[in-house]
Protein backbone atom coordinates (compact mmCIF):
# COMPACT_ATOMS: atom_id res chain seq x y z
CA UNK A 1 0.00 0.00 0.00
CA UNK A 2 1.41 2.96 -0.83
CA UNK A 3 1.93 5.90 1.90
CA UNK A 4 -1.46 8.32 2.77
CA UNK A 5 -0.21 11.51 1.67
CA UNK A 6 0.74 9.92 -1.99
CA UNK A 7 -2.93 8.09 -2.01
CA UNK A 8 -4.51 11.64 -1.05
CA UNK A 9 -4.49 13.96 -3.94
CA UNK A 10 -5.98 10.28 -5.84
CA UNK A 11 -9.14 10.52 -4.20
CA UNK A 12 -9.59 13.76 -2.20
CA UNK A 13 -10.27 17.16 -3.90
CA UNK A 14 -7.58 19.59 -4.28
CA UNK A 15 -9.31 22.33 -1.98
CA UNK A 16 -6.23 22.28 0.38
CA UNK A 17 -3.29 22.17 -1.28
CA UNK A 18 -0.83 18.98 -0.44
CA UNK A 19 -1.19 18.06 3.10
CA UNK A 20 1.64 18.71 5.25
CA UNK A 21 1.54 15.37 7.01
CA UNK A 22 -0.24 12.14 7.74
CA UNK A 23 -1.38 12.16 11.06
CA UNK A 24 -2.05 8.52 12.83
CA UNK A 25 -2.39 8.94 16.20
CA UNK A 26 -2.73 11.95 18.88
CA UNK A 27 -2.45 12.16 22.73
CA UNK A 28 -2.86 15.15 25.03
CA UNK A 29 -1.07 18.17 22.68
CA UNK A 30 1.36 14.96 20.97
CA UNK A 31 0.27 13.63 17.71
CA UNK A 32 2.22 10.90 15.66
CA UNK A 33 2.97 10.73 11.80
CA UNK A 34 2.64 7.90 9.66
CA UNK A 35 6.42 6.99 9.89
CA UNK A 36 5.64 7.12 13.66
CA UNK A 37 7.51 10.89 13.78
CA UNK A 38 5.95 12.98 17.24
CA UNK A 39 4.77 16.24 17.25
CA UNK A 40 4.00 18.85 19.93
CA UNK A 41 0.60 20.38 18.15
CA UNK A 42 0.36 23.94 19.12
CA UNK A 43 -2.31 24.51 16.13
CA UNK A 44 -5.15 21.95 17.91
CA UNK A 45 -6.87 21.56 15.09
CA UNK A 46 -6.95 25.09 14.37
CA UNK A 47 -8.20 25.62 17.90
CA UNK A 48 -10.41 23.01 17.94
CA UNK A 49 -9.19 20.69 20.15
CA UNK A 50 -9.57 22.48 23.19
CA UNK A 51 -8.84 18.88 25.94
CA UNK A 52 -5.90 18.10 23.08
CA UNK A 53 -6.19 14.72 21.34
CA UNK A 54 -7.83 11.57 22.77
CA UNK A 55 -8.78 13.00 26.04
CA UNK A 56 -10.11 10.38 28.63
CA UNK A 57 -13.16 12.98 29.48
CA UNK A 58 -14.29 13.20 26.23
CA UNK A 59 -13.59 9.54 24.97
CA UNK A 60 -15.70 8.59 27.81
CA UNK A 61 -18.68 10.93 27.12
CA UNK A 62 -18.94 10.30 23.47
CA UNK A 63 -18.38 6.47 23.99
CA UNK A 64 -21.40 6.51 26.75
CA UNK A 65 -23.84 8.96 25.02
CA UNK A 66 -23.49 6.74 21.61
CA UNK A 67 -24.29 3.62 23.56
CA UNK A 68 -27.13 5.18 24.68
CA UNK A 69 -28.61 7.02 21.73
CA UNK A 70 -26.70 8.27 18.66
CA UNK A 71 -28.79 10.68 16.80
CA UNK A 72 -32.62 11.38 16.79
CA UNK A 73 -33.44 13.90 14.83
CA UNK A 74 -35.09 17.65 15.86
CA UNK A 75 -38.44 16.01 15.56
CA UNK A 76 -37.49 14.90 19.63
CA UNK A 77 -35.50 16.21 22.47
CA UNK A 78 -32.32 15.10 23.92
CA UNK A 79 -31.08 15.46 27.33
CA UNK A 80 -27.30 16.36 26.36
CA UNK A 81 -28.99 19.08 24.13
CA UNK A 82 -30.99 20.77 26.54
CA UNK A 83 -28.22 20.63 29.37
CA UNK A 84 -25.85 21.73 27.06
CA UNK A 85 -27.93 24.92 25.90
CA UNK A 86 -28.63 25.77 29.95
CA UNK A 87 -24.84 25.45 30.31
CA UNK A 88 -24.26 27.76 27.27
CA UNK A 89 -26.73 30.46 28.04
CA UNK A 90 -25.68 29.71 32.33
CA UNK A 91 -22.01 30.72 31.30
CA UNK A 92 -23.25 33.78 29.24
CA UNK A 93 -25.19 34.97 32.95
CA UNK A 94 -28.00 35.83 30.31
CA UNK A 95 -31.62 34.75 29.31
CA UNK A 96 -31.65 33.49 25.89
CA UNK A 97 -31.98 30.83 23.27
CA UNK A 98 -29.56 28.49 21.73
CA UNK A 99 -29.94 26.88 17.98
CA UNK A 100 -26.93 24.08 17.68
CA UNK A 101 -25.09 23.61 14.46
CA UNK A 102 -22.37 21.36 13.20
CA UNK A 103 -20.09 24.01 12.51
CA UNK A 104 -18.52 28.19 12.62
CA UNK A 105 -19.81 29.05 9.20
CA UNK A 106 -23.43 27.12 9.97
CA UNK A 107 -23.52 29.14 13.29
CA UNK A 108 -23.10 31.99 11.46
CA UNK A 109 -25.75 31.13 8.74
CA UNK A 110 -28.25 30.91 11.30
CA UNK A 111 -27.26 34.19 13.10
CA UNK A 112 -27.26 35.95 9.28
CA UNK A 113 -30.69 34.52 8.75
CA UNK A 114 -32.40 35.71 11.88
CA UNK A 115 -31.02 39.24 11.10
CA UNK A 116 -33.00 39.15 7.94
CA UNK A 117 -36.15 38.71 10.09
CA UNK A 118 -35.12 42.52 11.54
CA UNK A 119 -36.93 43.50 8.29
CA UNK A 120 -33.64 45.10 7.59
CA UNK A 121 -30.51 43.79 5.20
CA UNK A 122 -27.82 45.56 5.19
CA UNK A 123 -24.83 44.41 7.46
CA UNK A 124 -21.54 45.55 8.69
CA UNK A 125 -18.58 43.75 8.76
CA UNK A 126 -14.89 43.92 9.24
CA UNK A 127 -11.75 43.98 6.77
CA UNK A 128 -9.53 41.11 7.81
CA UNK A 129 -12.67 39.22 8.84
CA UNK A 130 -13.04 35.55 8.73
CA UNK A 131 -16.33 34.25 9.37
CA UNK A 132 -16.88 30.98 7.56
CA UNK A 133 -17.33 29.61 3.81
CA UNK A 134 -20.87 28.82 3.13
CA UNK A 135 -22.36 31.92 0.63
CA UNK A 136 -23.91 33.36 4.12
CA UNK A 137 -20.82 33.46 5.50
CA UNK A 138 -18.88 34.48 2.99
CA UNK A 139 -20.49 37.33 2.12
CA UNK A 140 -19.17 38.75 5.52
CA UNK A 141 -15.68 37.38 5.10
CA UNK A 142 -13.54 40.02 3.61
CA UNK A 143 -10.64 38.46 1.59
CA UNK A 144 -10.97 38.82 -1.82
CA UNK A 145 -9.20 35.83 -2.60
CA UNK A 146 -12.14 33.97 -0.90
CA UNK A 147 -15.20 35.42 -2.41
CA UNK A 148 -14.21 36.97 -6.13
CA UNK A 149 -14.95 33.43 -7.38
CA UNK A 150 -17.84 33.04 -5.98
CA UNK A 151 -19.65 36.51 -6.44
CA UNK A 152 -22.47 37.87 -6.43
CA UNK A 153 -22.78 36.64 -2.85
CA UNK A 154 -25.72 38.15 -0.71
CA UNK A 155 -26.50 40.30 1.44
CA UNK A 156 -25.87 44.10 0.61
CA UNK A 157 -22.61 44.40 3.18
CA UNK A 158 -20.04 47.35 4.08
CA UNK A 159 -16.71 46.52 5.40
CA UNK A 160 -14.73 48.75 7.61
CA UNK A 161 -11.53 48.87 9.29
CA UNK A 162 -10.94 46.82 12.52
CA UNK A 163 -10.83 48.51 15.34
CA UNK A 164 -11.92 51.94 13.92
CA UNK A 165 -14.87 53.34 15.74
CA UNK A 166 -15.44 56.23 13.42
CA UNK A 167 -15.35 54.02 10.75
CA UNK A 168 -18.06 52.32 12.44
CA UNK A 169 -20.37 54.82 13.47
CA UNK A 170 -19.98 56.36 10.04
CA UNK A 171 -21.02 52.76 8.77
CA UNK A 172 -24.22 51.86 10.92
CA UNK A 173 -27.55 53.27 10.00
CA UNK A 174 -31.19 53.15 10.66
CA UNK A 175 -30.93 50.35 7.54
CA UNK A 176 -28.69 48.47 9.21
CA UNK A 177 -29.56 44.66 10.03
CA UNK A 178 -26.36 43.96 12.31
CA UNK A 179 -22.47 44.34 12.70
CA UNK A 180 -20.52 41.18 12.63
CA UNK A 181 -17.06 41.61 14.46
CA UNK A 182 -14.47 38.90 15.86
CA UNK A 183 -13.31 39.74 19.62
CA UNK A 184 -9.95 38.78 18.01
CA UNK A 185 -9.58 38.06 14.17
CA UNK A 186 -7.96 34.58 14.27
CA UNK A 187 -7.77 33.83 10.75
CA UNK A 188 -6.23 37.21 10.03
CA UNK A 189 -3.40 36.37 12.34
CA UNK A 190 -5.00 37.26 15.49
CA UNK A 191 -5.42 40.50 15.76
CA UNK A 192 -6.97 42.52 19.21
CA UNK A 193 -9.51 44.55 19.20
CA UNK A 194 -8.33 47.75 20.75
CA UNK A 195 -9.85 48.32 24.45
CA UNK A 196 -12.91 49.85 24.23
CA UNK A 197 -13.88 48.84 20.17
CA UNK A 198 -16.54 46.04 21.42
CA UNK A 199 -17.66 48.58 23.72
CA UNK A 200 -18.45 51.24 21.17
CA UNK A 201 -19.50 49.05 18.98
CA UNK A 202 -22.51 47.58 21.25
CA UNK A 203 -23.51 51.35 21.88
CA UNK A 204 -23.11 52.02 18.20
CA UNK A 205 -25.77 49.46 17.26
CA UNK A 206 -28.07 50.11 20.02
CA UNK A 207 -27.91 53.35 18.82
CA UNK A 208 -29.79 52.55 15.54
CA UNK A 209 -31.67 49.28 16.62
CA UNK A 210 -29.38 47.39 14.95
CA UNK A 211 -27.98 43.91 16.26
CA UNK A 212 -24.65 43.42 17.43
CA UNK A 213 -23.47 40.11 16.50
CA UNK A 214 -20.31 38.53 17.81
CA UNK A 215 -18.83 35.81 15.93
CA UNK A 216 -16.61 33.72 18.82
CA UNK A 217 -16.45 30.65 16.85
CA UNK A 218 -12.51 31.10 17.14
CA UNK A 219 -12.24 32.75 20.28
CA UNK A 220 -14.90 31.26 22.33
CA UNK A 221 -14.69 28.41 24.91
CA UNK A 222 -11.70 29.23 27.06
CA UNK A 223 -9.59 29.34 23.83
CA UNK A 224 -8.84 33.19 25.25
CA UNK A 225 -8.36 32.92 29.34
CA UNK A 226 -12.14 33.44 29.93
CA UNK A 227 -14.85 31.10 28.49
CA UNK A 228 -16.31 34.54 26.33
CA UNK A 229 -13.74 36.61 24.74
CA UNK A 230 -15.62 39.62 25.23
CA UNK A 231 -17.97 40.42 28.03
CA UNK A 232 -19.78 43.12 25.94
CA UNK A 233 -23.19 41.89 25.76
CA UNK A 234 -24.37 41.01 22.20
CA UNK A 235 -27.23 40.17 20.70
CA UNK A 236 -26.20 37.25 18.69
CA UNK A 237 -22.77 35.15 19.74
CA UNK A 238 -21.86 32.25 17.58
CA UNK A 239 -19.36 29.51 18.71
CA UNK A 240 -18.25 26.15 17.39
CA UNK A 241 -14.63 25.29 16.71
CA UNK A 242 -13.59 24.34 20.41
CA UNK A 243 -16.66 23.78 21.67
CA UNK A 244 -16.78 19.85 21.17
CA UNK A 245 -12.98 18.96 21.45
CA UNK A 246 -13.25 18.01 18.09
CA UNK A 247 -16.61 16.35 17.43
CA UNK A 248 -18.27 18.66 15.30
CA UNK A 249 -20.72 21.38 16.59
CA UNK A 250 -21.44 24.54 16.72
CA UNK A 251 -24.53 27.30 18.35
CA UNK A 252 -25.72 30.32 17.79
CA UNK A 253 -26.95 32.29 21.43
CA UNK A 254 -29.48 34.82 20.81
CA UNK A 255 -30.11 36.96 23.72
CA UNK A 256 -33.29 39.28 24.42
CA UNK A 257 -35.41 39.76 21.39
CA UNK A 258 -33.20 38.54 19.09
CA UNK A 259 -33.90 35.22 20.26
CA UNK A 260 -37.56 34.85 19.26
CA UNK A 261 -36.65 35.98 15.34
CA UNK A 262 -36.14 32.68 13.97
CA UNK A 263 -39.71 31.25 14.23
CA UNK A 264 -40.95 27.60 13.57
CA UNK A 265 -39.96 27.11 10.24
CA UNK A 266 -37.39 29.31 9.92
CA UNK A 267 -34.62 27.07 10.29
CA UNK A 268 -33.36 23.96 10.44
CA UNK A 269 -30.48 21.18 10.25
CA UNK A 270 -30.60 17.32 10.50
CA UNK A 271 -27.61 16.54 12.62
CA UNK A 272 -27.31 20.49 14.64
CA UNK A 273 -27.45 19.56 18.90
CA UNK A 274 -27.19 15.76 17.79
CA UNK A 275 -26.37 13.92 21.72
CA UNK A 276 -23.14 12.75 20.61
CA UNK A 277 -21.89 16.09 19.77
CA UNK A 278 -23.48 17.68 22.67
CA UNK A 279 -22.22 14.97 24.99
CA UNK A 280 -18.52 15.91 23.35
CA UNK A 281 -19.37 19.72 24.64
CA UNK A 282 -20.91 19.17 27.99
CA UNK A 283 -17.57 16.79 28.34
CA UNK A 284 -15.25 19.81 27.46
CA UNK A 285 -17.22 22.37 29.36
CA UNK A 286 -16.76 20.33 32.51
CA UNK A 287 -13.32 19.79 32.37
CA UNK A 288 -12.67 23.05 31.85
CA UNK A 289 -13.89 23.88 35.48
CA UNK A 290 -12.92 20.53 36.98
CA UNK A 291 -9.51 21.22 35.60
CA UNK A 292 -9.34 25.25 36.10
CA UNK A 293 -8.02 25.52 32.72
CA UNK A 294 -8.76 29.30 32.65
CA UNK A 295 -6.63 30.00 34.65
CA UNK A 296 -3.75 28.00 33.32
CA UNK A 297 -4.87 29.08 29.88
CA UNK A 298 -4.06 32.98 30.94
CA UNK A 299 -1.07 31.66 32.75
CA UNK A 300 0.80 29.51 29.72
CA UNK A 301 -0.22 31.64 27.09
CA UNK A 302 1.68 35.28 28.73
CA UNK A 303 4.46 32.83 29.21
CA UNK A 304 4.53 31.41 25.72
CA UNK A 305 3.95 35.05 24.28
CA UNK A 306 7.12 36.54 26.24
CA UNK A 307 9.02 33.45 25.42
CA UNK A 308 8.72 34.43 21.37
CA UNK A 309 10.54 37.55 21.56
CA UNK A 310 13.27 37.47 19.29
CA UNK A 311 15.27 39.44 16.70
CA UNK A 312 12.84 38.64 13.39
CA UNK A 313 10.04 38.49 15.53
CA UNK A 314 8.10 42.25 15.24
CA UNK A 315 5.37 41.87 17.01
CA UNK A 316 3.98 39.22 19.40
CA UNK A 317 0.19 39.17 20.02
CA UNK A 318 -2.89 37.51 21.10
CA UNK A 319 -4.84 36.54 24.55
CA UNK A 320 -4.61 32.99 26.36
CA UNK A 321 -3.70 30.44 23.65
CA UNK A 322 -4.72 31.88 20.71
CA UNK A 323 -1.09 33.60 19.80
CA UNK A 324 -0.24 35.38 16.93
CA UNK A 325 3.08 37.04 15.69
CA UNK A 326 3.94 38.83 12.74
CA UNK A 327 7.92 38.00 11.18
CA UNK A 328 10.24 40.64 10.06
CA UNK A 329 10.19 39.15 6.46
CA UNK A 330 7.47 36.71 4.32
CA UNK A 331 9.45 33.70 6.33
CA UNK A 332 5.66 32.05 7.82
CA UNK A 333 6.07 29.06 5.24
CA UNK A 334 9.52 28.40 6.31
CA UNK A 335 9.23 29.19 10.07
CA UNK A 336 6.12 26.11 9.79
CA UNK A 337 8.22 23.89 7.88
CA UNK A 338 11.46 24.12 10.05
CA UNK A 339 9.00 23.55 13.50
CA UNK A 340 7.59 20.49 11.22
CA UNK A 341 11.49 19.39 10.95
CA UNK A 342 11.91 19.92 14.92
CA UNK A 343 9.15 18.02 16.21
CA UNK A 344 6.61 21.09 16.32
CA UNK A 345 3.19 21.99 14.41
CA UNK A 346 2.31 25.79 14.16
CA UNK A 347 0.47 27.54 11.60
CA UNK A 348 0.49 29.84 8.87
CA UNK A 349 -1.84 32.69 8.56
CA UNK A 350 -0.30 34.95 5.95
CA UNK A 351 3.40 35.24 4.53
CA UNK A 352 4.86 36.97 7.53
CA UNK A 353 2.24 36.17 10.36
CA UNK A 354 2.59 32.44 11.96
CA UNK A 355 -0.75 31.32 14.72
CA UNK A 356 -0.89 29.32 17.87
CA UNK A 357 -3.93 27.90 19.10
CA UNK A 358 -2.48 25.20 21.08
CA UNK A 359 -5.13 22.37 23.04
CA UNK A 360 -6.00 24.15 26.37
CA UNK A 361 -4.55 21.35 28.39
CA UNK A 362 -0.97 21.86 26.56
CA UNK A 363 1.92 21.37 29.63
CA UNK A 364 4.28 24.03 30.42
CA UNK A 365 6.53 21.62 29.83
CA UNK A 366 5.66 21.39 25.83
CA UNK A 367 5.45 25.19 25.74
CA UNK A 368 9.07 25.23 27.47
CA UNK A 369 9.95 22.68 24.47
CA UNK A 370 9.07 24.85 21.81
CA UNK A 371 10.10 27.80 23.59
CA UNK A 372 13.78 26.23 23.25
CA UNK A 373 13.11 24.99 19.82
CA UNK A 374 12.38 28.54 18.49
CA UNK A 375 15.55 30.28 17.97
CA UNK A 376 16.77 27.48 16.02
CA UNK A 377 13.75 26.88 14.36
CA UNK A 378 13.86 30.97 13.23
CA UNK A 379 17.62 30.25 12.22
CA UNK A 380 16.24 27.78 9.80
CA UNK A 381 13.83 29.58 8.52
CA UNK A 382 15.51 32.31 7.50
CA UNK A 383 18.70 30.44 5.92
CA UNK A 384 16.20 28.63 3.60
C1 LIG B 1 -13.19 29.03 11.66
C2 LIG B 1 -14.09 30.19 11.76
C3 LIG B 1 -15.36 30.17 11.16
C4 LIG B 1 -15.84 29.02 10.31
O1 LIG B 1 -15.97 27.84 11.03
P1 LIG B 1 -16.06 26.44 10.24
O2 LIG B 1 -16.34 25.45 11.33
O3 LIG B 1 -14.76 26.24 9.56
O4 LIG B 1 -17.18 26.55 9.29
C5 LIG B 1 -16.18 31.27 11.35
N1 LIG B 1 -15.78 32.32 12.09
C6 LIG B 1 -14.56 32.37 12.68
C7 LIG B 1 -14.19 33.56 13.50
C8 LIG B 1 -13.67 31.31 12.52
O5 LIG B 1 -12.45 31.37 13.07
Amino acid sequence: MPEIEERYPESLMNTFGPPKLALVRGEGAHVWDEHGKEYVDLLGGIAVNSLGHAHPALVAAVTQQLQTLGHVSNFFATEPQVTLAERLLGLAGREGKVFFTNSGTEANEAAFKATRKTGRTHLVSTLDSFHGRTMGALALTAKQAYREPFEPLPGEVTFVPYGDVEALAAAVTDETAAFVVEPLQGEAGVNVAPPGYLEAARRITADHGALLWVDEVQTGVGRTGRFFATDVEADLVTLAKGLGGGIPIGALLAFGEAATLLQPGNHGTTFGGNPVAAAAALAVLDTIEADDLLDHVDRLGKHLRDGLAHPHVAEVRGEGLLIGLSLDAEKAAAAVTAAQDAGFIINMCTPDRVRLAPPLVLTEADADAFLAAWPQILEEAYRS
